[in-house]
């Protein structure tokens, strides 16, 4: 392959995908975020929504298949397979697009994900030719998802979510994020927990699989236990397929940030999040995946089938709970510096002593300051 045919070849991109979709192939199908409203969100804050033709996609699409059709050859020619072209062509790709299809390749090559916000507000029969064109395209494609919002879905007839599914359309990412009426208010998440219930209800009905995000720590100390009470409540009403729970942090681009320095809204600490959360499991009574695949949570192995598991998972959160004060505040530094992903990793002793460390840094008058805590936390996002 040419180096000046490798830079000519890249197709367009968004900002974010799920953690679950790291290796997907990413295809925009349109650009931001419609409703760019909610308080603890800065991802496409000043950037307008923008549908995207049916035409501009699919050419991102063919220029996708360009790209593998080119490592397939190189394959060819070498006497390799098409993963160890992608591999190597991850040491230096020559566009972002490149980059995005050789990882794909590199992990099989077996999902893709619709960017940005909310692919569901693309009129059904355009959403439905995008999912045929991908699907013709990558014959051996197993999952296509998208990110949705809870109200969009609900305005679609049950039919063309049907008809979603029936193209490829196998799951749906919607932001819950809680399931609390005021609280849904205050950060202008434009949405109720009824619209909540009927459209993630609607799209586990289509047959399409759904993904509900919830954020922990979104009520902050004020609203916590309402918070984890109903959202565990809209939760059991509409049975998702995951959960997938990811904790608040908040910069600077956020309108949140302003509630936090007037002191409107005071942010939780992890040890009562980490309540929250128990709260939230205890009273979840749905058959779901429960899924911690965020870095922001500070117990990521809480994992688990719900009913089956949440035994297990509640006795993760016993030990953590009974650790001593000290201890808890050293796997909380490490955790938010990302040397440990787990409670038991605190027996090893050279991750422990660099907690330990960090900890005594960050710490006032033998206490940890939560302030620094937070600050860490604004790298996760
Ligand atoms: S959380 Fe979702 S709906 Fe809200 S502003 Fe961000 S992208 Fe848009």
């Amino acid at each position: 392959m040419e180096t000046n045919e490798k830079k000519q070849l890249s197709y367009e991109l968004g900002p974010i995908r799920p953690p679950s979709e790291a290796y997907s192939l990413l295809i925009r199908a349109t650009r931001n975020c419609p409703w760019n409203k909610c308080r603890f969100c800065h991802t496409y804050k000043g950037r307008k929504f923008e549908m995207r033709s049916v035409d501009e996609i699919e050419a991102d699409i063919y220029t996708a298949k360009v790209m593998k059709d080119r490592m397939a050859e190189v394959a060819l020619q070498t006497s390799t397979d098409i993963k160890e072209v992608a591999g190597r062509l991850l040491a230096d790709p020559p566009s972002e697009g490149f980059r995005n299809v050789a990882l794909w390749l590199y992990a099989g090559g077996e999902n893709v994900f619709l960017q940005d916000a909310n692919s569901l507000l693309m009129k059904t029969d355009d959403l439905v030719e995008v999912l045929r064109f991908l699907k013709v395209t990558f014959p051996g494609v197993k999952r296509i998802t998208s990110y949705g919002r809870s109200q969009t879905a609900n305005r679609k007839k049950p039919e063309e979510l049907a008809r979603l599914s029936e193209a490829g359309l196998s799951r749906l990412h919607l932001g819950l994020e809680s399931g609390y009426d005021p609280l849904l208010l205050y950060m202008d998440k434009g949405v109720t927990a009824e619209e909540h219930v009927k459209g993630g209800r609607k799209v586990v009905q289509s047959g399409i699989s759904l993904s509900e995000y919830v954020i922990l720590g979104l009520g902050g100390k004020q609203m916590s236990e309402e918070h984890a009470t109903h959202t565990a409540g809209v939760l059991n009403e509409i049975g998702p397929d995951f959960i997938r729970v990811r904790t608040l942090c908040v910069n600077k681009r956020m309108p949140l940030h302003e509630d936090i320095q007037s002191l409107k809204f005071v942010m939780a600490t992890d040890e009562e999040i980490v309540k929250e959360e128990r709260k939230l499991i205890v009273s979840l009574e749905c058959n779901s995946n429960f899924v911690s695949d965020h870095i922001s949570n500070l117990l990521p192995e809480l994992e688990g089938r719900l009913p089956d598991d949440k035994d297990g998972m509640l006795a993760v959160i016993a030990r953590f709970e009974a650790l001593s004060p000290d201890e808890k505040a050293n796997f909380i530094v490490g955790r938010r510096i990302n040397v440990y992903s787990s409670l038991d990793d605190m027996k090893d002793p050279r991750r422990h002593e660099v907690a330990e460390r960090v900890k005594k840094k960050l710490s006032r008058d033998n206490r940890l300051d939560q302030n620094e805590i937070f600050a860490l936390m604004e790298d996760f996002i």
